[in-house]
């Protein structure tokens, strides 16, 4: 199941559309291409330029819509063959697009080993260029409803145009009740290395409630399946504050999903979407929803049980057990440049966020554009599509042409660029390296980030640790698990250049978080072994002064506190770079002494 949900800044009062577990675009982005751009350097922008480390494909099919779900999908139902019926055509215009957008970038895919999946390669290079796929993610919907064949199909065109590096992560969602036995082999033999799926709860009322297409039944199945096959690198994803939802069912589902062995899961706090039947039903905070400070009980009652379990948790929304962070969300949360493919998929290449339609004809005929017309290497769009929405500032593009005078101001790229750094540095528990900020946009946008979080710092939600980083957060280790299948026990240090230089490696990702999720404003119920929130780390110094000078440190939020009040705190930030520019004497690379 891909997540998203949308971040309104609250001193600027544009979106960010937000990618928690796959890029799939918002029901909110009406655009036919949506795209926002967040490079310093126009002129290098075009989007197929380099060869990707990491692949989203979408595979929009589901049985049946869930009740808060506003995805772009196709409800096939459950008549047998339909989900393959519909599949075909569309995973035909998708290796269509894979094969016309590596063309127009001329790129040839490295000669790599015939098979990337299992015995992972801990030698291989991580720099986003010339090595092959990485990470590649099917998303959707449902995939686990495409024939295996069809998913076999994508991963070889992928291979052909882009290669896969040995020791890849492939991960594919697959929902329970929607495969056996047979499916499952028929998906792993294709080299995929860990499966998502989305259980949502371990409870059966809440199962029916949320409109799911399972049961609480085809959910043991499910993991039982998995486990019998020995995939030892399966996530689950859950989500809380559901209609009636009670902390005792929450805590529940929680150790039931521990009791799974699952190497990963994610908890995301349900978000009522306008034009869902939640939509339709419920306002947040109301019954039947439990009320925000219930939410926020279950959000530290997640942090304190699966902490106790040993998952270590390493974003907002997911945690890992040594080994086993997704790479693939990770490429999102440190802005490394990705390419997405399907419909309603967003691409981030070479600064630009390019989100294609969510229709399937529509969908369909933009590929056949793209085909006859290729990448617009002045705005990173197929020539002939139509870009009717470019963030921040600037106006509606046509058909190419005007295009340059739409552009955003470089200030605004530049701008854009350092408040995607702030909100994904902030989701990663490493949090926000402000040397790496100060290297990049000048010791003013360091110390304009600095004050901005000075009140979450008194509040004890952002912790400065000024220790010099070695690794980051990632847990290291290569190779597979004992006795596993297919496993993905792989270096989650996983350090991408990104094609962009070596300044942003360090967990000072952009794009955007899922701060929405969590930014509660009522404190809730304290969970009793972490009732201090940011004061678990003795090494973290707090300051509220805005710190020494000359040594910047990194700034992190505190688990759960400061995750929970993570939006209060972007918002400070935010706030504090409204109208930041950077001086002339940063520009030109020196420091800026009377910033300082
Ligand atoms: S399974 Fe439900 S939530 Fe997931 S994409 Fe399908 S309809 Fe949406």
């Amino acid at each position: 199941m891909a997540v998203w949900s949308f971040e309104r800044s609250v001193c600027w009062g544009w979106s960010f559309l937000v990618p928690i577990a796959a890029p799939a675009a918002s029901a909110a982005s009406t655009a036919r291409v949506a795209m926002s751009a967040t490079t310093m350097d126009t002129q290098a922008l075009a989007l197929p330029s380099l060869p990707p480390s990491s692949v989203y494909v979408n595979l929009p099919f589901c049985r049946r819509r869930c009740f808060y779900c506003d995805f772009p999908i196709k409800v096939v139902g459950d008549r047998p063959g339909a989900a393959a019926a519909a599949a075909k055509p569309y995973v035909d215009n998708v290796v269509r697009e894979i094969r016309a957008t590596a063309a127009a970038a001329a790129i040839e895919a490295p000669k790599l080993p015939a098979r990337g999946g299992a015995g992972g390669d801990d030698t291989m290079e991580h720099s986003g260029r010339g090595g092959g796929v990485k990470t590649l993610f099917f998303g959707g919907g449902t995939p686990s409803l495409c024939p295996p064949e069809l998913v076999g199909l994508l991963i070889e065109t992928v291979r052909n145009c882009y290669g896969i590096a040995a020791g890849a992560e492939i991960s594919i969602e697959m929902d329970p009740g929607t495969f056996d036995e047979a499916r499952l082999e028929a998906f792993l033999a294709l080299g995929i290395t860990r499966v998502s799926m989305g259980v949502q709860s371990f409870d059966a009322g809440l199962l029916e409630a949320c409109g799911r297409a399972h049961s609480l039944a085809d959910v043991y199945q499910a993991v039982e399946l998995l486990r019998k096959a020995k995939v030892d690198n399966f996530s689950i994803d859950l989500m809380s504050g559901l209609p009636k939802q009670t902390v005792e069912q929450w805590e529940h589902t929680l150790s039931e999903a521990i009791a799974t062995g699952a190497a990963h899961i994610s908890v995301y706090d349900l978000q009522v979407e306008a034009g869902t039947p939640f939509g339709r039903w419920f306002s947040p905070g109301e019954a039947p929803l439990p009320e925000d400070e219930t939410c926020a009980d279950m959000y530290r009652t997640a942090s304190g049980v699966l902490g106790q379990a040993g998952y270590d948790h390493y974003e907002i929304s997911n945690y890992a057990r040594p080994g086993f962070q997704s790479r693939h969300n990770r490429a999102y949360w440190e802005n490394v440049p990705f390419l997405a493919f399907g419909n309603g998929a967003a691409s981030f290449v070479d600064g630009y966020r390019f989100s294609r339609p969510r229709g399937l004809p529509e969908y369909g005929q933009w590929v056949g554009e793209l085909e006859e017309e290729g990448w617009d290497k002045a705005t990173g769009a197929p020539r002939r599509a139509a870009c009717e929405e470019v963030l921040p500032g600037g106006g509606g593009m046509g058909d190419g042409a005007g295009a340059e005078e739409s552009r955003p101001s470089r200030e605004a790229l530049e701008r854009d660029a350092l408040l995607d750094d702030v909100m994904l540095g902030f989701r990663l528990k490493e949090g926000l390296d402000l040397r790496v900020v100060a290297s990049k946009y000048g010791h003013s946008a360091a110390r304009r980030v600095e004050e901005g979080a000075t009140e979450g710092m008194r509040q004890g939600w952002v912790v400065r640790d000024t220790a010099a980083r070695g690794s980051r957060g990632g847990d290291a280790g290569a190779g597979g698990e004992k006795g596993g299948r297919n496993v993905g026990r792989v270096d989650d240090d996983f350090v991408y250049d990104g094609g962009r230089g070596s300044s942003s490696t360090l967990g000072a990702g952009s794009a955007a978080g899922d701060v929405g999720d969590h930014g509660r404003t009522s404190p809730g119920r304290g969970f009793p072994d972490d009732r201090s929130g940011g004061q678990e780390d003795r090494r973290a110094e707090v300051a509220s002064d805005g710190g020494p000078r000359g040594e910047w440190g990194t700034l992190r939020l505190s688990d759960p506190d400061g995750f929970l009040f993570s939006n209060s705190v972007i918002s400070s930030v935010f706030c504090e770079l409204d109208g930041w520019k950077r001086c002339d004497q940063e520009q030109d690379g020196g420091v800026a002494a009377a910033d300082r």
